[in-house]
């Protein structure tokens, strides 16, 4: 990989952030909001862990009376409203919620611009129309959604803060404007990820706590220059404006046994999903070893790169801890696959990406490095960057 290199004198750190790994999985201390126990062992793995001894049959119960009260409360002709992208948590929450708790749900996607878009993302919405299901699409503009990634990408070195932004707020705004009382959204990423959610359960109303929206205000934007009238689809409604519309925001994975990255990939490719092929799907290219996550667009696996540059860790890490909580493969092997494929994305991918933002490759490898966090990388005697702490 072509990355520029910086001076010696700037990898100097007093190495204050150090970076762990759960003793079962490969959770890295460094994900924001993660917690371990005494005996090092992450929240998510213990989470897994105590599915067996939860009373599913209780919550099946629970989660039929959220779903009649749902249908109870609609006066737009639907029961419940769920953000699609056409990906494999969708496909299963959008057939669950109908087959399964026979709700008439509407499907909102918010869409990436068409030249940001794969094909594969519209082909996987298409598959949802096509089995009988009902799709409302929201398309932000592109010039304002490039200009705010650009934006987001060199203040943060993270893409994806405006669009995350713009997924949820528009799926609150469209529940509220179609008076649809419920919205269900897919796992309780705190339980499943460890990262910060807002709630430990099935309560999704504290969505704005989730890491990625940061709070979900638009304030930053303004002072950057995006003016108000451009913003719409990207200013989440107030707690104000979401208790007057009496709103309620369900993790539907809480209740469902086996709602996770395996079995619901599983299910949406026995549904017609199409997952990445070829060299959309190669671990080396993509840093990503699940064909069938984030296939909408392509620029997810530079997020993740920066994320690896940033946080000490990339997509794989987070893949094979999933894969070694539910007993798919040993710690070892996720090791294995780990140390082989975390953090890679290829130099294809960020020269299209560069080129979709209208930005030089030497200004984004002047923000990798700006972003390098030096706490936890350092620079070789061959003046390459590797990590300081590496999963064992
Ligand atoms: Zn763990």
């Amino acid at each position: 990989m072509s990355q520029s290199k910086a001076s010696p004198a700037a990898s100097k750190s007093n190495a204050a952030m150090t970076l762990r790994y759960c003793t079962r999985c490969l959770e890295p201390s460094s994900r924001p909001g993660a917690t371990f126990d005494e005996e090092g062992v992450c929240m998510p793995c213990r989470y897994a862990e105590s599915l067996d001894g939860i009373n599913w049959e209780t919550r099946r119960k629970d989660l039929q009376k959220i779903a009649d009260w749902g249908r109870a409360r609609q006066s737009g002709g639907y029961d419940c409203l769920i953000g699609v992208s056409g990906g494999k948590d969708s496909t299963r929450q959008a057939f669950y919620v109908r087959d399964e708790l026979g709700l008439k749900p509407l499907l909102v996607c918010c869409s990436y611009p068409p030249e940001q878009a794969a094909d594969r993302g519209a082909e996987n919405l298409s598959n949802l129309v096509e089995h009988g299901f009902d799709l409302h699409y929201v398309s932000p503009s592109p010039e304002t959604w490039k200009k705010m990634m650009r934006l987001s990408f060199r203040e943060f070195a993270q893409w994806t803060r405006p669009t995350e932004l713009a997924l949820f707020s528009s799926v609150v705004r469209c529940a509220t404007s179609f008076k649809i009382p419920l919205i269900f959204l897919g796992e309780n990423p705190a339980l499943a990820f460890g990262s910060k959610s807002g709630s430990l359960d099935g309560d999704a109303k504290n969505i704005r706590a989730y890491d990625t929206l940061s709070g979900a205000n638009i304030e930053p934007w303004l002072d950057w220059g995006i003016p108000k009238e451009k913003l719409y689809w990207y200013t989440f409604p107030s707690d104000h404006e979401i208790e007057r519309a009496a709103l309620r925001l369900v993790y539907l994975g809480f209740y469902i046994r086996d709602f996770n990255d395996i079995a619901n990939g599983q299910f949406a490719l026995d549904h017609g999903f199409m997952p990445r092929k070829g060299i959309e799907a190669d671990p080396y290219e993509t840093g990503s070893i699940n064909a069938f996550e984030c296939v909408d667009e392509d620029f997810v696996h530079v997020n993740q790169f920066l994320k690896f540059i940033k946080l000490g860790f990339g997509k794989v890490i987070q893949q094979v801890s999933v894969q070694i909580r539910h007993g798919e493969i040993t710690r070892e092997e996720g090791l294995k696959l780990a140390r082989a494929f975390d953090g890679r994305c290829s130099d294809r991918l960020i020269e299209n990406f560069c080129q979709y933002l209208e930005i030089t490759t030497e200004e984004f490898w002047d923000v990798v490095d700006k972003n390098r966090n030096r706490d936890l990388w350092q620079l070789t005697n061959q003046g390459e960057w590797e990590l300081r702490f590496k999963p064992e």
